[in-house]
């Protein structure tokens, strides 16, 4: 059974397709620049074969049918009636999913609703789903929302002290996002652990050019980072993370600046490269390396606001089992672990095995250390497909 993913952005898909009975990818690609002058469809499959195909791509729709014509062409599919199932990266379930969810007209009316909490994203998730319906009307579509792990956080983690209407009349509330990756590692830990993951306590690190720290408890988030909007929490590559709110009024009356400008600001112009002046944090270490004091400090930064989290989390888990490390800076970056691990024995028994970690090993943490540090990559499309497959199984008359 052969199940298609899709990360529907504004003017590209990436996509994935597995074969869910071996569990292997066998092809991956992306269809960029849609609706610009000049697109491309690019895709590797079987032993790196590699196609790149330049066109006009009107639309979502236009790409998806090329990308059909490819596949085919390239003999990866006999056609798209061979796919079982596409499960849609959906980054805003809002309160309506908590889980997977099987999408029909309900469901995308739904997504719709959620749109304003989300308005970069859930619209160009929705135009992939679209695409998919127009093009095969009969596939099977799976919604995976970025904030579903996230739903079992509860109200006193996830409300935030403003005016209680704020939450029942506009949503306002904590969501959280990069759910379905911490879901991913979570899982994966647990059977590194060899534990149920019902019974596992974990602190998961999601650091990419967006970062997001999760509290799971029993196998379930009670809290995590990232707010209403991906901006809360840690330092990330562009965005700010926690501020005081009060800096906003602050630019605002001193230096004029409205809504859309302060936006801009702290989305696309703070975190690493607001410090620093990139947010590239392979830059940020061949700098500090070389002595720059500003990228030296933005590592600080960077790191002290994990361990602010790591400390707070701990508190409230009570006792953990492990620490996980994913997402581009954390799978990679051993300068950082070892940055975020350090002087953390004395309060949390936290000792890192420092040849294993430059070594990239999957167990970074030394035996006398009290919490196990585990680098878990991330796969957040195969988790998409595991959901998705899951799904499918329980539909009535499958084929
Ligand atoms: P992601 O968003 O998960 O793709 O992660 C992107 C971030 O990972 C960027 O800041 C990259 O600079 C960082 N990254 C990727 N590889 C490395 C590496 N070898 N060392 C340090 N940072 C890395």
């Amino acid at each position: 059974m052969k199940i298609l993913v899709l990360n529907s952005g504004s003017s590209s898909i990436k996509f994935q397709i597995f074969d869910m009975q071996k569990i292997v990818s066998i092809c991956q690609g992306v269809i960029e620049q849609i609706g610009e002058s000049r697109g491309h469809i690019k895709f590797v499959y079987g032993k790196e074969k590699e196609i790149t195909k330049k066109s006009v791509i009107k639309d979502h729709s236009v790409g998806i049918e090329l990308l059909e014509e490819l596949l085919i062409d390239n003999k990866v599919l006999k056609s798209f009636d061979e796919l079982r199932a596409v499960g849609h990266r959906v980054v805003h379930g809002g309160e309506y999913f908590s889980k997977p969810t099987l999408i029909n007209d309900e469901v995308i009316k739904k997504i719709e609703k959620v749109s304003p909490l989300a308005p970069l994203h859930n619209p160009v998730n929705l135009i992939g789903i679209k695409a998919i319906s127009k093009v095969n009307p009969s596939l099977i579509q799976v919604a995976v929302f970025d904030t579903a792990f996230h739903q079992t956080i509860p109200n006193y983690a996830y409300e935030y002290a403003l005016p209680y209407e704020y939450y029942t009349q506009n949503g306002v509330r904590r969501y959280g996002f990069h759910g379905t990756s911490h879901h991913f590692v979570a899982k994966e830990a647990a059977k590194f652990l060899q534990k149920d993951i019902d019974k596992c306590n974990l602190i998961t690190l999601h650091l990419g050019n967006g970062a997001s720290v999760a509290a799971i408890k029993n196998g379930k988030s009670i809290d995590t980072s990232m707010g209403l909007t991906p901006l809360e929490g840690l330092v990330m590559g562009t965005r700010c993370g926690d501020i005081d709110p009060a800096i906003i009024f602050y630019l605002a009356r001193n230096l004029n600046l409205d809504i859309k400008e302060l936006d801009n600001i702290l989305n696309k112009k703070s975190g690493l490269k607001g410090i620093c002046g990139t947010n590239d944090m392979r830059e940020v270490e061949q700098r500090a390396k070389s002595g720059d004091k500003r990228a030296k400090l933005a590592q600080e930064i960077f790191c002290y606001r994990i361990k602010k989290y790591i400390g707070a989390y701990s508190v409230i888990i009570g006792k953990v089992d492990a620490l996980v490390f994913t997402g581009g800076i954390a799978e990679h970056s051993s300068i950082i672990r070892e940055k975020i691990c350090s002087d953390l024995y004395d309060t949390l028994g936290i000792k890192l095995n420092k040849e294993a970690n430059l070594r990239h090993d999957r167990l970074i943490s030394s035996n006398t250390s009290k919490i196990k540090l585990l680098v878990i990559p991330t796969n957040e499309e195969l988790e998409i497909a595991k959901q998705t497959y899951k799904i499918v199984l329980s539909l009535p008359n499958r084929v």
